[in-house]
């Protein structure tokens, strides 16, 4: 039976748009049905949010930071009281588990929280008698209108990392949802409507590279925040900079775990198992590869294979039952990671947990892979430079901390690292030295929190100012510096009289 579509409308100055040009299909990647269509926005949509959101502008940067802060206070109680449809929905259009998508939400939750603090957020610095009679002053200002750009892997989480603070910060906002997943971002602008946000100060305009393009090169847009692959991420970072804007963008990865013949094997095996396939790989914050030192890896390998193959994948568009593993986000994107593994096999690395013939007897058209494991990868294969992106654990045998750092530090990206040892002195040597710019200790996805800059070094990130965190405060701010005399003497002098 065809499902009935989802409408996915954009939302400009406070309407509910329904699409009236070219959309995209979108995938329930339990089943291959699609679900939705996604409108192709462009230049004219792109221009009527950005007009709207700047109409707004001015009545908004009014508003009082207390009062800003109390439609984020009601916005956290709206995602809490609709947090079983929003994880129904991301797990519908996006394939994540509940358990992954109810967690995922809490993560963005938590950047809401965050912003409900601005009022505090907001404090300048002050100076008296900076001169004789002179008292200095700092003020945190909004831009104007911001745009966020967004990926299809964490649909709530990453629309939750930008428009909440930059709201809250007094601008006003434009997002461009992944068209893969633009249904839990309708959910989550509907939500602000109900907590009483003005008209114009939230918008989404759905689509592809038109609406991205038009983004970047609109003159009144203020700042530019993206999350997505490295390609773009550059793309967005060179355009959008050439023209003037603030941009913040996270790139790809790939993330080394390093393993010490001394870690606590059956901790760690749980924990990279999650790091690897937790929401099928396609994370950012991945554990995509192993770097064993030594004697870890025969220590370590036969429980992790016995991991791996215990995964069941499955369904994850109903309430029950659920899988531990759903499916990933195309038919497409599936092909290329079986394309990588198959390259990894071919240029001499072995599959030992072999996830590809995976079968989910109810839905034979979603998008599956089963956990992955390939050993023996080596530095010049393809497996160890390119990010995959889905269920798959590459294994790379060092020799020493030293090699094993080493390789991590040789890759482009500098997103997150971590390291599994009961040893101190290799903890530390590891976290002083690692080029990422999150680092875990015995923690296998060390993800920051929202009041914690998200912090990729290298390919993983182009701009100056991380997303979340105090960082971000001042990726939405801008610096006013107010510098005051009053002469206490002669006429005017009325506190004398
Ligand atoms: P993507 O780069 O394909 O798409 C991201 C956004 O860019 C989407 O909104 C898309 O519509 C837009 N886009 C795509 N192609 C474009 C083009 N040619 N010009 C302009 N805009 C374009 O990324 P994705 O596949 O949706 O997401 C997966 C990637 O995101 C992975 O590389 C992952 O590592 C990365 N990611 C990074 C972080 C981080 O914080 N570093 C977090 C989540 C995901």
């Amino acid at each position: 039976m065809t499902p009935t579509l989802t409408p996915c409308p954009n939302f400009i100055g406070g309407e509910w748009l329904a699409p009236d040009g070219a959309t995209t299909p979108v995938y329930n990647p339990s089943t291959g049905d699609v679900i939705a269509e996604c409108p192709a926005g462009g230049a004219p949509e792109v221009n009527a949010a950005v007009a709207a959101a700047q109409a707004a502008f001015p009545a908004w940067r009014e508003t009082p930071a207390v009062e800003r802060a109390r439609v984020f206070f009601r916005y956290r109680q709206l995602v809490e009281q609709n947090f079983d449809k929003l994880c129904a929905t991301v797990s519908r259009e996006h394939g994540k588990t509940l358990v992954e998508a109810r967690g995922s939400i809490f993560r963005g939750l938590e950047n809401v929280e965050y912003a409900c603090g601005v009022p505090s957020l907001l404090f300048g610095d002050t100076l008296e008698n900076l001169a004789r009679n002179v008292d200095c002053e700092t003020y945190l200002q909004p831009l104007g209108v911001c745009a966020g750009i967004t990926p299809f892997n964490f649909p709530a989480m990453v629309p939750l990392w930008m428009f909440p603070l930059a709201i809250a910060c007094g601008n006003t906002f434009v997002l461009k949802p992944s068209e893969k997943v633009p249904l839990t971002a309708v959910l989550l602008g509907e939500l602000l409507g109900q907590a009483g946000l003005p008209k114009g100060v939230f918008n989404i305009v759905h689509g592809g590279r038109p609406a991205v393009d038009a983004l970047l090169t609109h003159p009144q847009v203020k700042a530019v925040s993206f999350v997505g692959s490295t390609p773009i991420a550059k793309y967005i970072y060179e355009t959008g900079t050439r023209h003037g804007k603030r941009v913040q963008a996270n790139g790809g990865a790939k993330n080394y775990i390093v393993i010490m013949p001394d870690a606590d094997i059956p901790r760690t095996v749980e924990a990279l198992s999650t790091a690897a396939f937790g929401c099928a790989g396609e994370r950012c914050m991945a554990g995509s590869t192993a770097l064993t030192v030594g004697a870890a890896a025969d220590r370590l390998l036969p429980s992790l294979i016995t991991a791996a193959q215990a995964i069941r994948v499955g369904r994850t568009d109903r309430p029950a039952p659920q899988p531990d593993m759903g499916p990933v986000i195309t038919g497409q994107h599936r092909d290329r990671v079986l394309g990588l593994v198959a390259t990894g096999e071919k240029e001499g690395a072995r599959v030992v947990a072999d996830g590809r013939g995976v079968k989910v007897p109810d839905a034979p058209r979603g998008f599956y892979l089963g956990a992955t494991i390939v050993d023996g990868v080596e530095a010049n294969m393809t497996l160890a430079r390119e990010e995959v992106f889905g269920p798959v654990l590459n294994v790379m045998r060092m020799d020493g901390l030293d090699d094993a750092i080493a390789q991590a530090n040789a890759s482009a990206f500098g997103n997150g690292a971590a390291i599994f040892t009961n040893s101190g002195a290799a903890a530390r040597e590891f976290k002083h030295r690692v080029k990422a710019g999150m680092v875990g200790i015995n923690v296998g996805v060390p993800a920051t929190m929202a009041m914690f800059p998200f912090t990729g070094w290298d390919d993983s990130f182009f701009g100056d100012l991380h997303i979340q965190g105090r960082e971000a405060v001042q990726f939405y701010t801008q610096q006013k510096v107010v510098t005051t005399r009053w002469l206490g003497e002669g006429v005017g002098d009325v506190w004398k009289k």
